[in-house]
């Protein structure tokens, strides 16, 4: 079903009050976690301001540590879905197992399977029955096909809103989080036709790579991109160091503007 061979025509995938798809390109920009009320408010003010069409932002954690901050689970959901009655964004967050996914649904545009999740069929079968739009990171280790027979186990369920998401793999080199795939974005576009973005924020874990990221990511024809943003870096409970400020945001969607235009 995600095959291009059976559908050679790439996909516009309808979410919320927008489409995500070739000829245009979409930016998801919130934070890691949404900590509180005010942040999630403020930040989805900014990065409206500055160009995004959704607010990004997990209610629910997948850490490394147990001890780290969880996610404030279904309390972050209402703070996200009040971001969205005020700014009119498509809201995106993340869902970490069955029963998450059975809250986020009340309120969220379209949930978000994360890497470490993609190989989680039980949850890709509940998305699939679930017929809310996905996005679907690629695996920490998974090749493009097995990342694709994920998607398909979405779409077998019945559920043909998926978008791709490459975040960067697992790779012997240490200066960056993780190492960004940027062919994922021509062989996804040969084997498949889902969207695909690219997600530069968990691929670098540096800040100051996201601009030179998100520019090959767009050069190489990403359908968008989904950026960590937050209104005080320094303070973020996670992933501060690759978090953006305001400003450093609404400067790169406008230095994304001759790329977009190039794509
Ligand atoms: C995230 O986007 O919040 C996240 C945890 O990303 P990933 O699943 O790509 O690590
Ligand atoms: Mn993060």
């Amino acid at each position: 079903l995600v095959n291009k061979k059976f559908h050679p025509e790439d996909s516009v995938i309808e979410v919320g009050n927008t489409s995500i798809g070739p000829g245009r390109l979409t930016m998801m920009a919130g934070p890691c976690a949404i900590e509180n009320h005010d942040m999630v408010i403020e930040t989805a003010i900014a990065v409206k301001k500055a160009g995004a069409e959704f607010l990004r932002g997990g209610a629910y954690k997948p850490r490394t540590s147990p001890y780290a901050f969880q996610g404030l689970e279904e309390e972050g959901l209402q703070y996200m879905k009040e971001a969205r009655d005020e700014t009119g964004l498509n809201i995106v967050c993340e869902v970490t197992s069955l029963r998450a996914l059975e809250t986020a649904v009340k309120y969220v545009d379209m949930i978000q399977i994360g890497a470490r999740n993609m190989q989680n069929f039980e949850l890709l079968k509940e998305a699939g029955r679930a017929g809310i739009p996905v996005l679907l990171k690629r695996g920490l280790s998974a090749t493009i096909d097995e990342w694709l027979n994920a998607a398909e186990y979405i779409a077998s369920e019945g559920n043909p809103r998926i978008v791709l998401c490459e975040r960067g793999i697992r790779t012997y080199e240490t200066a960056t989080r993780n190492t960004l795939d940027i062919s994922a974005v021509p062989v996804i576009r040969a084997k498949s036709h889902l969207p695909i973005l690219i997600d530069p924020s968990h691929a670098t874990g540096v800040r100051a790579y996201i601009e030179p990221i998100s520019k090959a990511a767009v050069a190489a024809g990403a359908d968008g991109l989904i950026v960590e943003v937050h209104p005080c870096p320094s303070c973020a409970l996670s992933d501060g160091p690759q978090s953006l400020t305001f400003e450093q945001f609404e400067q790169l969607t406008e230095n994304l503007k001759p790329y977009a235009a190039l794509a």
